[in-house]
């Protein structure tokens, strides 16, 4: 069923119905702005039309099935499609004195993941599809309702990152169709830095990112600075090896002038070693780049792998230090709920 947030199909519905562009402004405003959260909601669209969509189209794509809270704010949702596929969003909160809130919702943009990564809850899950475009927007509509309905005064989702299920950049498409709502000041009103898009490192990805002009961050999930190693946690390196990722990369940085945010999970006794210092520093000390590393969530379904100890992050993060490059400890949010990184799961 057609919904509220299939945005093109609705446009073509109001432009063969003749409804003309203030009512689009006005469901725009309401649905958007407003964050109407039921058709009763959108007393400013002329009523005949309420009732005309009120018919076939469904307010919303997506239901809730189960929330969980977790003891430092984060909250997960698992969604449930109209199709009948569970997937998870988490939103985390982070605040510092002085400042604003940080709302951040991490999304995901299809159900389960085909990269398989052998540290990461997701790919262990059936693969069931591609999310569209609407169904990842609904996510960051939800939360944005939901700090409404909470009287967070004002408070919206000021950053996203697909670092939910799945790879966005095997799901091209509706990403770019979803990036472009996100961007559009009329909707969501986020710019192109607060928004992230995290892959595991599909070039052709980022090659279209850059054709694209897409103008968001760009996170790469590196955790390995050699192929051999590489290839054996995150099977698609053997399709694109890590010379080939970084002349990509290195196009991308070019263009965007940006740097790129790379991730690293510490596995200890696997890529926390002291020649991966050297090995990373060699591909990273002369590029524009931000690494993250983080503390390895364990995942009921994963095995043999364990996380490096806070201690050994903190030396490994000083020796990269001392090669000069831009290191950050990634703060976990969320893991009595299995909602932090590499933990969503749906059986
Ligand atoms: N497929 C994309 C988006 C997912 S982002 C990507 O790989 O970038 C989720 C991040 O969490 C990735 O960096 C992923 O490698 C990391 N991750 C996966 N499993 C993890 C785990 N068990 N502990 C910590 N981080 C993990």
């Amino acid at each position: 069923m057609l919904s509220l947030l299939d945005l093109p199909a609705l446009k073509a519905l109001w432009k063969e119905r003749r409804w003309g562009q203030p009512s689009w402004q006005a469901f725009e405003k309401a649905y958007f702005e407003k964050l109407a959260c039921s058709y009763e909601e959108l007393e400013a669209v002329p009523s005949q039309i309420v009732e005309a969509l009120r018919k076939d189209v469904a307010f919303f794509p997506l239901e809730v099935s189960q929330e969980f809270l977790a003891a430092d704010g984060t909250l997960k949702i698992l969604f449930e499609t109209q199709d009948g596929l569970k997937f998870e969003t988490v939103l985390m909160r982070y605040s510092a004195e002085g400042k604003a809130d940080r709302f951040t919702v991490c999304v995901s943009s299809q159900i389960g993941c085909p990269a398989r990564c052998a540290f990461c809850s997701t790919g262990t899950m059936k693969w069931s599809r591609n999310l569209r475009a609407e169904e990842i927007v609904a996510q960051v509509v939800y939360f944005n309702r939901r700090l409404k309905t909470q009287g967070a005064s004002g408070a919206r989702v000021n950053n996203i990152v697909f670092m939910g299920m799945g790879e966005p950049l095997l799901n091209y498409v509706e990403v770019k169709q979803a990036l472009n709502l996100l961007l559009d000041q009329r909707k969501f009103n986020l710019g192109p830095r607060q928004i992230s898009v995290s892959t595991v490192g599909i070039v052709p990805g980022i090659e279209q990112l850059l054709a694209d002009q897409l103008p968001t961050n760009l996170a790469v999930s590196l955790h390995a600075p050699n192929d051999e190693l590489r290839s054996r946690l995150i099977p698609i390196n053997g399709s694109y090896p890590l010379a080939t990722l970084f002349a990509s990369l290195d196009r991308w940085t070019e263009q965007t002038g940006k740097a790129v945010f790379y991730q690293y999970v510490m596995l200890r006794g696997i890529n926390d070693q002291p020649e991966h210092i050297q090995q990373l520093a060699d591909w990273l000390k002369a590029r524009p780049a931000r690494l993250n590393l983080i503390p390895y969530n364990p995942g009921p379904a994963l095995q043999d792998l364990d996380p490096t100890e806070r201690e050994q992050i903190f030396d490994f993060a000083q020796r990269l230090r001392a090669h000069g490059l831009h290191v950050l400890i990634r703060h976990t949010f969320g893991q009595d709920i299995a909602a932090a990184c590499g933990q969503l799961l749906v059986r």
